[in-house]
């Protein structure tokens, strides 16, 4: 990676600080894990550091070592508002635009601290002093592995930290699978396993803890489905009633959307999940191959993320977000059947 991003983190990291690590609102596998990643790789250097998150994660992230002393902005806001008062330096982590910490986005504006961000999302915005942004990258956790490595402090990586940042890498390549897994991205993987990680318990904590209601939810998500041949796409709806039916809990519908994808022939998988409470229909896209979500997020349903897999939402109704959705198909279809 880049030298000078390398000798600019160096600086900041040779005299004590007061360090705010923050990953993006609804934080997944990546965002739990590159915080916690580089908490450990910080804490282990003497730095006083904490990482806050706009709200929480899921229950299949809260093994990993060190999440129980995450601070929740949403449920300790005093706390959080404090500590980023006071800090003198905010490593942004896995987003790329400060629109994507929710009711965090004004306390961090008025900051005077400096930003670092490590980050894999397309067309990042310009707030951080220091910036770290690849877009080839598989996972943030790379990004920050890389960072360690840079710093020539490997052998400073325990197991804590190897496994935080091995949970990340496995969760953002939908373990190893997505065409952002890299050689690269395996062999630092190696470096994790030869550190300490645990790659089977990674496994078994995330994906072998469900609950029967979840199960149930996916059974009903899958039922939803409609698939449009003409367009090599297919869609999933969750309603709010349906959520509540199977006792939806955060993270129940984490890599639902996927699902689509594995039809033969489909290209495009959408998944629209009600939230009544915010009044928003949450969206997550997916792909294969060329077509861009990313791009399809941003032009339509105020989103983002990468080529293959991005997100977004719309504040009308299910019904109308669906109608919506559909009528804009026709314009793409030479890039779907592409
Ligand atoms: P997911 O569908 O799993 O929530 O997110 C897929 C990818 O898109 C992730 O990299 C995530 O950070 C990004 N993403 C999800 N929702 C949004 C959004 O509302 N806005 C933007 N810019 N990116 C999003
Ligand atoms: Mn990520």
């Amino acid at each position: 990676m880049n030298l000078e991003i390398i000798k600019a983190i160096k600086g900041l990291l040779d005299i004590p600080q007061k360090i705010v690590i923050i990953p993006h609102k609804n934080p997944d596998g990546d965002a739990i894990g590159s915080t916690l990643g580089l908490w450990h790789f910080l804490k282990g250097k003497g730095q006083d550091a904490t990482i806050i998150v706009p709200n929480d994660f899921p229950k299949f992230l809260k093994w990993m070592p060190g999440s129980e002393q995450i601070v929740n902005f949403e449920r300790d806001s005093s706390v959080a508002k404090s500590l980023i008062n006071k800090a003198s330096v905010i490593f942004t982590l896995d987003f790329n635009h400060l629109g994507r910490i929710g009711q965090l986005q004004p306390l961090l504006e008025n900051s005077s601290a400096t930003f670092v961000m490590i980050d894999h999302h397309q067309e990042p915005d310009d707030y951080a002093k220091i910036m770290y942004s690849d877009v080839s990258m598989s996972s943030t956790c790379e990004m920050v592995f890389n960072v360690i490595e840079g710093l020539d402090e490997l052998e400073s990586i325990t197991p804590e930290l190897a496994i935080s940042l091995y949970t990340g890498i496995m969760t953002d390549t939908g373990s190893f699978k997505y065409s952002s897994t890299t050689s690269r991205t395996h062999l630092v993987v190696a470096k994790l396993i030869e550190r300490g990680a645990k790659n089977t318990e990674a496994h078994n904590k995330v994906y072998d803890t469900n609950t029967p209601s979840r199960l149930h939810l996916l059974g009903c998500a899958l039922k939803n489905m409609v698939i449009l041949e003409e367009y090599h796409t297919a869609f999933i709806t969750l309603s709010q009633d349906e959520l509540d039916t199977y006792e939806y809990k955060k993270g129940d519908t984490e890599g639902f959307v996927n699902y689509g994808l594995t039809l033969e022939g489909i290209v495009f998988a959408v998944i629209f999940i009600e939230n009544r409470e915010e009044g928003i229909v949450k969206i997550s896209f997916r792909s294969e191959g060329d077509f861009s979500v990313n791009e399809f997020a941003r032009a339509h349903f105020n989103g983002g993320g990468h080529t293959n897999a991005a997100g977004g939402r719309s504040d009308v109704s299910i019904e109308e977000t669906i109608s919506l959705f559909k009528s804009l198909l026709p314009q793409y279809k030479d890039d779907l059947n592409a």
